[in-house]
């Protein structure tokens, strides 16, 4: 049975001190309020990783990820981040793909597939971004664009690497512009990804894999989305900033 999982995405965002702060006002509403089987993932900055990290111990729900990886698995890349290091911190799973990072760092299909490997080459678990720019939507190529991005750096991996693999669909269009996409249009494209994933490896793995809805999310409409049958949860940016809209998402289930 697939995972339910809410992972915030902190990006670029708090100090240490406010980072510390956040994780242990989540770890305490999880703790209090929290019952059923969900997964949260947090992923700060890449210096809080440790810290943040060990302020999660002992809370059984909560695990850590890094926003990105090197694909290179060490020596002379300055400013790069292993798979290795990530895995010495106690990081679980990797945000691979955030179409921040395919805009501003030129993260490419073929850069992303070397991520997807260097990940799981340290048994990281990726969170492989996928989604479509608004031209793309109103040209009503969403849905080959989005397969195009699962194909071009998930469909050369063996099917026990896939087994790894948690899929986040983020449409451009409603990442941090308050634009959520309507819980018809996230099922029907995380049906469509489900399909694909079958196609490339099979029905079960597909059935497995846990998509999670990101752009927008917050406490007001995390229900609806969350409530669809493809849907097994969020990818959260701002709302993750919040612990109590963090925690009400997190609730949404
Ligand atoms: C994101 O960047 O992954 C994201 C979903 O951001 P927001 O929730 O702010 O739209």
């Amino acid at each position: 049975m697939r995972k339910k999982i809410v992972a915030g995405n902190w990006k670029m965002n708090k100090t240490y001190e406010e980072a510390l702060s956040l994780v242990s006002e989540i770890d305490n509403m999880v703790k209090d309020e929290v019952n059923g089987d969900v997964t949260v993932v947090i992923a700060p900055p890449f210096p809080f990783l440790q810290g943040v990290g060990k302020l999660m111990q002992g809370n059984d729900k909560l695990h850590l990820a890094s926003q990105n990886i090197s694909e290179h698995e060490s020596g002379a890349y300055t400013g790069e981040v292993s798979g290795a290091m990530l895995k010495s911190v106690g990081t679980e799973y990797v945000i691979i793909g955030h179409s921040e990072r395919r805009m501003y760092h030129h993260e490419d299909a073929q850069t992303l597939y070397k991520k997807m490997k260097a990940a799981l080459a340290q048994g990281l678990k990726p969170i492989f971004c996928c989604g479509e720019p608004l031209e793309e939507r109103d040209a009503e190529n969403h849905f080959e664009y989005v397969g195009k991005q699962l194909h071009d750096s998930l469909s050369y991996l063996s099917n026990e690497e896939f087994d790894q693999v948690v899929v986040a669909y983020e449409p451009i269009w409603a990442i941090g512009t308050g634009r959520t996409a309507s819980s018809q249009q996230a099922q029907e494209m995380h049906a469509y990804i489900r399909e694909q994933l079958a196609r490339t490896f099979d029905a079960e793995a597909a059935y497995n894999t846990s998509i999670l809805y990101g752009g927008s999310c917050n406490p007001g409409n995390a229900k609806e989305l969350f409530s669809q049958e493809d849907v097994d949860g969020g990818l959260i940016g701002g709302a993750s900033l919040k612990s109590r809209d963090f925690a009400d998402i997190v609730k949404s289930f």
